[in-house]
């Protein structure tokens, strides 16, 4: 049986140096990271991370700003706050949570955010410093360094000499996944909804990474003997079994079967899920130390 990745156990450890980071920082300079979290609309499951995040910026002691608009919100509002939100000293972080409504451009705002205050890691000039191999002076979008952290924690920093697959080429996840495993000496492939013959590809991995969306997608007989397999995949599912109308999440990999064949497994929920708010808190305390001139913790 494979070995359980434990996201919770490795997001909170990640929140503790955080916490740490946190109290040295102010303690030498007055600086106290300040996150704000902007929620535009009243999509529920939105909300519910918002507050969550939030929730964790206060533990870590942060100043944490929540700013909630109305769903008919327009376009240059939200821009005009971010612009505000860029130009405010104490604000080390801008995070706006996605999707937005519908009659609202997500790729605007984003690329409105100060680069050294895009804490979700999703700006260009943030993506463009990963394609280049700069992944010291940027911020790394926060569920691919999450993913990041869990890969190292089986096989160290160093993985030359391995093959890593990963499947989906997302701008949020896939693409950025991809890149650090190759900063990581991984020799990487990029797998999608048109490579032909996957379960082959994926065969071949020591490291195999789901983000597709597709559940349980990946089976155990794709699965590489001994691989380290890491599910991003969060989907909602039908569970009669726990009642009528109930449902569970599960991830984009077959994990009763899968954990049987690879060496290592995360599990859904529980295994990347927790990283991806813990990054969000270390990609804040990372800019808060630049902005103060101090060299920033790595995590
Ligand atoms: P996305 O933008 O929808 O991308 C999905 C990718 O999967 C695409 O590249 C697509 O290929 C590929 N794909 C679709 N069907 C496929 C198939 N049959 N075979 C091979 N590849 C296929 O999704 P995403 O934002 O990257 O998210 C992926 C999953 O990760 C979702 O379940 C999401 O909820 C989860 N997620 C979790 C976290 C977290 O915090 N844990 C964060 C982000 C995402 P094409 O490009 O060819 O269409």
């Amino acid at each position: 049986m494979a070995v359980v990745i434990d996201g919770k156990e490795a997001a909170a450890s990640v929140i503790a140096a955080v916490t740490a980071a946190t109290a040295s920082l102010e303690r030498e300079t007055g600086v106290k990271p300040g996150l704000a979290v902007v929620i535009v609309g009243n999509d529920p499951a939105s909300h519910a991370y918002v507050s969550s995040k939030s929730k964790m910026a206060k533990q870590c002691g942060f100043n944490s700003i929540q700013h909630s608009f109305a769903e008919e919100t327009t376009q240059e509002e939200l821009e005009e706050l971010v612009a505000g939100l860029n130009a405010d000293p104490a604000i080390h972080g801008i995070l706006v949570q996605l999707p937005l409504p519908k009659h609202l451009k997500a790729e605007p705002v984003i690329l409105s955010i100060s680069p050294e205050k895009d804490v979700d890691g999703l700006h260009v000039v943030n993506a463009g410093k990963i394609a280049t191999g700069d992944l010291e002076t940027g911020l790394i979008s926060c569920t691919p360094a999450g993913a990041m952290l869990l890969v190292n924690r089986i096989h160290g920093r160093d993985l030359s000499g391995l093959n890593a697959v990963v499947i989906g080429r997302s701008n949020l996840f896939g693409k950025p996944m991809g890149l650090l495993l190759l900063a990581a000496n991984a020799t990487v492939t990029m797998a999608h909804s048109r490579t032909k013959d996957l379960a082959s590809v994926c065969r071949n991995a020591d490291i195999l990474v789901a983000a597709v969306g597709r559940p349980q997608m990946v089976k155990a007989d794709w699965v590489k003997p001994g691989a380290t397999v890491i599910d991003v995949g969060i989907n909602r599912v039908p569970a009669p079994d726990k009642g009528e109308g109930k449902s569970r999440l599960v991830g984009d990999v077959s994990y009763v079967d899968a954990a049987e064949i690879a060496g290592a497994i995360t599990p859904v929920p529980g295994g990347v899920g927790p990283m991806t708010i813990a990054m969000l808190m270390a990609n804040t305390v990372i800019a808060a130390y630049r902005a103060a001139g101090k060299t920033a913790p790595r995590f």
